[in-house]
């Protein structure tokens, strides 16, 4: 990637014309690859592969696409993963006793559930369900709290790939002020906690913030989790900012984002397209939590051996964001 060696001074630099584009697609080849190693290392301590098991609650065409693609790349890198469809009546108490059976199943190392829920079953109930140690995708309280006292624990996978995306494309975060526009406990506050970590001054926007606007203005790094198309416009920016769009949405049967793309480049010095930005980074990033959840289960175990080559490449990925991680 010719433009991965750009300094964070280039970024400013470019004003006007088109902004660099922050593409998820090759630093997710890459993840995937450091998560097939690190399966082999895992399948030669073991003698199995790492397993994940996807519980789905009703059907749901967008999270249905979501999953398939999870389940192909877990494919690619030689994870084995599991659909699990609760069946019959899809009661909460019957969703918590599929998910406590797959909390005790040695096989299966990391649990994702299809979102949304249906409205009878309290989002809450299912969360707790969920051992933490295999919640890869960081819902558990647990998880967030860990998050939100600087520990290591699993971080949500879009939250994460917003801001692993800036760094792995060499953007300078520490200092910068950066505006994240949405609050949910999935993707908007578990960014700006990652960002603050990253030593960046962060605000919080939300749906009752005064003058979006005006906060937009003022980021040198904006990120976008809104679930709006066409929220953010390119006269809404400053000159030269950093856009991470992750909203997804459906317009005349085409994907957008939250940024109106065209009038947003013109105007940014680097933006994540959509499709094509934050979202495959998301789904490899599950991958490298998963296998990094099986190596501490099995580090876990008692008498577990001293695992055989430390995980810098994939245990990063999950790390917290400090300087010097790869
Ligand atoms: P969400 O739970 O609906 O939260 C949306 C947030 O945006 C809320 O905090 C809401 O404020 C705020 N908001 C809504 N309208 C706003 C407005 N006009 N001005 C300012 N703030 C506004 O959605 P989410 O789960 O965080 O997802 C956000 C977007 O990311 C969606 O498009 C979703 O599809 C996408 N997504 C992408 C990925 C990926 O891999 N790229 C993964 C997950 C989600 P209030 O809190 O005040 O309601």
């Amino acid at each position: 990637m010719a433009s991965a060696s750009r300094s964070p001074a280039d970024e400013t630099a470019v004003t006007g014309g088109d902004a660099r584009l922050l593409l998820g697609g090759p630093i997710a080849a890459e993840i995937r690859l450091a998560v097939a190693e690190d399966v082999e290392v895992y399948r030669a301590r073991t003698g199995h592969a790492p397993g994940l098991a996807v519980v789905i609650v009703g059907r749901d065409a967008p999270s249905t696409v979501y999953l398939q693609q999870i389940l192909k790349a877990c494919d690619l890198v030689g994870i084995r993963r599991w659909l699990v469809e609760v069946e019959g009546e899809a009661t909460e108490g019957r969703v918590t006793e599929v998910i406590r059976t797959l909390n005790e199943d040695p096989l299966v190392n990391g649990i994702i559930v299809q979102m949304p829920l249906p409205p009878s079953i309290r989002l809450g109930a299912v969360i707790d369900a969920i051992d933490p140690a295999k919640d890869i995708d960081g819902i558990h309280p647990l998880n967030a709290g860990l998050l939100r006292l600087g520990y290591d624990g699993f971080l949500p996978a879009t939250a994460h790939a917003a801001v692993e995306i800036l760094r792995r494309s060499g953007i300078e975060i520490e200092g910068r002020r950066a505006v994240v526009v949405g609050r949910s406990a999935v993707v908007g506050m578990p960014a700006a906690f990652l960002l603050v970590r990253e030593n960046a001054t962060v605000t919080v926007c939300h749906s009752r913030t005064r003058d979006l606007k005006h906060h937009v203005k003022d980021a040198e790094i904006l990120v976008v989790a809104a679930g709006h198309p066409g929220l953010i416009t390119g006269s809404m920016l400053r000159r030269g900012a950093v856009v991470v769009d992750v909203g997804i949405n459906v317009v005349d049967g085409k994907l957008v984002g939250d940024v109106d793309f065209e009038s947003a480049r013109r105007v940014a010095s680097a933006i994540t397209p959509v499709p094509g930005g934050v979202g495959p980074l998301t789904n490899a990033l599950l991958l490298a939590h998963l296998a990094r959840a099986a190596h501490a289960q099995a580090d876990a175990e008692p008498g577990a051996a001293a695992p055989s080559r430390t995980r810098a490449s994939v245990g990063s990925a999950n790390q917290p964001l400090t300087r010097g991680a790869t």
